[in-house]
């Protein structure tokens, strides 16, 4: 099943070239997490088609898809999880060493959106990724059990500037994790290390990979990540980078393409990019005698 929001937070499943409005099915006031990680935590399974049918249909291409997780509990992110990414870093070092990290929530945006830079003067880099939706509770997982909570996979792009600053500042800007365009659910999927990544930039092709080279498998990130942190419904994860990571510039359009997922569009703007020295802190900061 392919579910995700659109034209301003309705809940919709893909059926063919048709999207069944199904918003009915989630019992739920507005808020910022939005209806389908509701739908998650409530255990929305497969919809069959008959139950689709009696719901409103969009043509699929009237649709404006929109990030289907707005504000996820917690996005995690995964460094250096390609070896042939890390090769291409000034440090050796791989998930194994650094462990996982966290993005800030309301660094999300959904398709068709525009990450903002916020340094003229750092470079700011694309990096994508498939991303993991979390669909059930869980603590210290077993490797075994992992794909168990797992409700869905979809494409992730985790901007990030490089610059001194700790990795939660560098990639937790607003418009620095665009999300999209929708979950395609577990079943689905299939086995998820066996899928084809590939990035443009401006229609030229920069990252090609399959998530055969991960150094930590989606299971072993869910075990890992869960040793750490108590995992909950709509928690998306990172799964890192391959190589070709590059910068990004003002007018360019960035697509993420994963086989059996999707294609997630974003575009890019330097209007509220300001030098780096110019960041507030610097110049009041305490000085050292
Ligand atoms: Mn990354």
């Amino acid at each position: 099943m392919r579910i995700g929001l659109f034209d301003g937070g309705r809940l919709g499943v893909v059926h063919d070239d048709v999207v069944h409005d199904v918003s009915a099915l989630v019992d739920a006031p507005p808020s910022p997490e939005g209806p389908l990680a509701q739908a998650i935590r409530d255990g929305l399974g497969d919809i069959p088609l008959h139950v689709l049918e009696r719901h409103p249909r969009v043509p699929l291409q009237d649709v404006r898809w929109e990030a289907p997780l707005p504000r996820p509990g917690k996005i995690i992110g995964a460094p250096a999880n390609y070896f042939e990414h890390v090769d291409e870093m000034p440090d050796s070092s791989t998930v194994v060493e650094w462990g996982v990290f966290l993005k800030a929530s309301t660094s999300v945006i959904g398709p068709g959106g525009t990450i903002r830079l916020p340094y003229r003067d750092r470079r700011t880099d694309h990096e994508g990724e498939l991303a993991v939706v979390i669909g059930k509770t869980g603590r210290d997982i077993a490797l075994d059990d992992a794909l168990d909570h797992v409700y869905g996979y979809t494409c992730v792009l985790d901007i990030t500037v490089r610059s001194t600053e700790d990795r939660s500042t560098r990639k937790s800007f607003d418009t620095f994790t665009p999300l999209g365009p929708w979950v395609v659910t577990a079943d689905e999927v299939g086995d998820p290390g066996d899928l084809e990544l590939r990035l443009t930039v401006n229609d030229e092709e920069r990252q090609h990979s399959s998530t055969s080279k991960l150094i930590y498998g989606i299971p072993e990130l869910i075990a890992y990540a869960s040793s750490v942190m108590t995992l909950e419904p709509g928690d998306v994860i990172a799964t890192g980078t391959p190589s070709g990571v590059g910068p990004i510039a003002d007018g360019d359009v960035v697509v993420v393409e994963i086989d059996r997922v999707g294609s997630l569009r974003v575009s890019v703007s330097d209007v509220a990019a300001i030098p780096h020295a110019d960041r507030p802190g610097p110049r009041t900061a305490l000085r050292r005698e």
